[in-house]
């Protein structure tokens, strides 16, 4: 059972919890929006929360936590070396993921480090659904090279396709073949495809990764940082998991990979990570390097207080009830987009609902980043805060050129249990008073632009007085409401 049905009318997504702790939020006019966004330097990462109505940038860390994950909190175990904690969260680990092994780091991107450190060479390639940001980055940095194996209806923005994230399995044997295996340390599937809108991949296409990766003796990484909508997604969407617990289809997907590693700002609604595998030699050659960068081997990184909740977190994702809220209302706030004719990412994914800004706004070159310039506009239309997901998030060649990006898309993350069905459509409100005026959205270009992952806090400004006229025509529009 994926949703709840109603009696009448069209079922809307519910919410199979209640609230029981409140945060009160802040709108501030137009006004100080627009003047907020300039002090930000257009990047939506450089605004303050005070200023920010609905916080869409990311999922990362701000899930919201159940009752169960703040009184696990109370319990920690704290010391340095062999707390109770630990070896809690590593039975936890070992019971759902069944792997021997974990090792605790302090986020996602720490995992990544260690990977990439430890397997990745100069000359390496490493084949992948999709790269993430920090992913490309460390394996860059270890002098290796990202090969995406997509299928072509990968940068499909709008698809009837049910998992868009798979690998495409020629391309991944021609890839292996050009480059010889042993060049290939391993191949990377990414669950829930962060930059192409959260899309899934099957666990057929995973079976046959598995398969190449056998044939060739190359290692398989699962990304499970956004596995929870994965999960859901392979259960509600492909026929031969239909009858598997969550539970059963996490072993599958645990058993077909080498070694796991994820983001606990997503996956586990906590905040840290960790590396699992059942293989003693791969966690031996891994966990030389924690005490380095992360930590101590019994917490790497993270305190004692969040490895607790993150073994209730990983046990609260096992519950199909639980991680359907987040689709649910993705796939909603998607569907109201779609009828009012904004063009959007579909089928929707996890991770947040995708407004495909090449499209939206198909007047702004992609060297002054449509899907920047249309974060920007959004916040000021409405205090709402999403993420660039396009070139912005790209870095330049060695010779100083862009990197233009496959799709250019405003991603408006809807953090797990935090926003109420309301407030989406306020969004979804704000996004089509800004589609029709979407002709008043100019460029951005940069002033201060970071070599290494710019999209952080690299600061623009508008390429005219387009949000000077933006912000102005809201006001004549709303009158003096915010
Ligand atoms: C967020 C994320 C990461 C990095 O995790 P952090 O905890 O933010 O460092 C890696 N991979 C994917 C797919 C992610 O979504």
């Amino acid at each position: 059972m994926s949703q709840i049905k109603f009696y009448q009318g069209e079922s809307l997504p519910l919410e199979m919890h209640k609230v029981r702790i409140v945060q009160k939020l802040n709108l501030i006019p137009v006004e100080q929006r627009l003047k907020a966004i300039s002090e930000a330097g257009s990047n939506t990462f450089l605004l303050r929360n005070r200023d920010v109505f609905l916080d869409m940038l990311t999922d990362s860390g701000v899930n919201a936590m159940s009752d169960r994950q703040i009184a696990a909190m109370m319990e920690a175990d704290d010391s340095y070396a062999g707390s109770e904690t630990f070896y809690k969260l590593e039975a936890k680990i070992k019971e759902i993921f069944g792997k021997e092994y974990f090792l605790p780091a302090h986020q996602g991107r720490a995992c990544e480090h260690i990977i990439s450190k430890v397997f990745v060479k100069n000359g390496s390639v490493i084949p992948m659904n999709y790269h993430f940001t920090t992913t490309k980055s460390h394996i860059t940095l270890c002098g290796g090279r990202v090969e995406e194996v997509y299928a072509d209806v990968a940068l499909e923005a709008s698809s009837k396709h049910p998992f868009k994230g798979n690998i495409d399995i020629d391309k991944l044997t021609d890839l292996i073949k050009k480059h010889g295996p042993e060049n290939v340390p391993f191949v990377r599937m990414e669950a829930g495809t962060n930059l192409i809108g959260g899309q899934p991949f099957s666990m057929e296409n995973m079976r046959q990764v598995r398969d190449i990766c056998d044939k060739y003796g190359i290692l398989l990484v699962l990304d499970a940082s956004l596995l929870a909508d994965n999960l859901y997604f392979i259960k509600v969407r492909e026929e031969s998991c239909r009858d598997m617990s969550i539970r059963e289809i996490t072993r599958a997907m645990a058993d077909l990979s080498d070694i796991i590693y994820f983001s606990a700002r997503k996956l586990g609604c906590a905040r840290g990570g960790g590396i699992a595998t059942s293989s003693p030699e791969l966690a031996d050659k891994m966990r030389e390097l924690l005490p380095l960068y992360e930590g101590f081997l019994t917490y790497g990184g993270m305190s004692v207080r969040e490895m607790e909740a993150l073994a209730i977190g990983l046990e609260e994702t096992m519950d199909e009830e639980m991680i359907n809220q987040g689709p649910l209302f993705i796939a909603h706030m998607v569907q109201e987009l779609e009828k009012r004719g904004i063009p959007v990412v579909t089928p929707p994914g996890g991770l947040g609902c995708h407004v495909n800004a090449m499209e939206f706004v198909d007047h702004i070159p992609q060297e002054q980043y449509p899907a920047g310039a249309l974060a920007a506009a959004l916040y000021i239309a409405g205090g709402i805060r999403g993420m660039e997901r396009g070139t912005l998030s790209e870095q330049r060649d060695e010779n100083g050129n862009e990197t233009l990006a496959n799709m250019e898309l405003l991603r408006l993350a809807l953090p797990r249990r935090v926003f109420t069905l309301s407030q989406v459509m306020y969004a979804v409100d704000r996004i089509a008073w800004l589609y029709e005026n979407r002709k008043l959205i100019g460029g951005l270009s940069f002033v201060e632009e970071p070599k290494v992952l710019r999209f952080f806090f690299g600061k623009l400004v508008p390429v005219d007085d387009w949000q000077i006229k933006l912000a102005a025509k809201f006001r004549q529009d709303f009158g003096d409401s915010l």
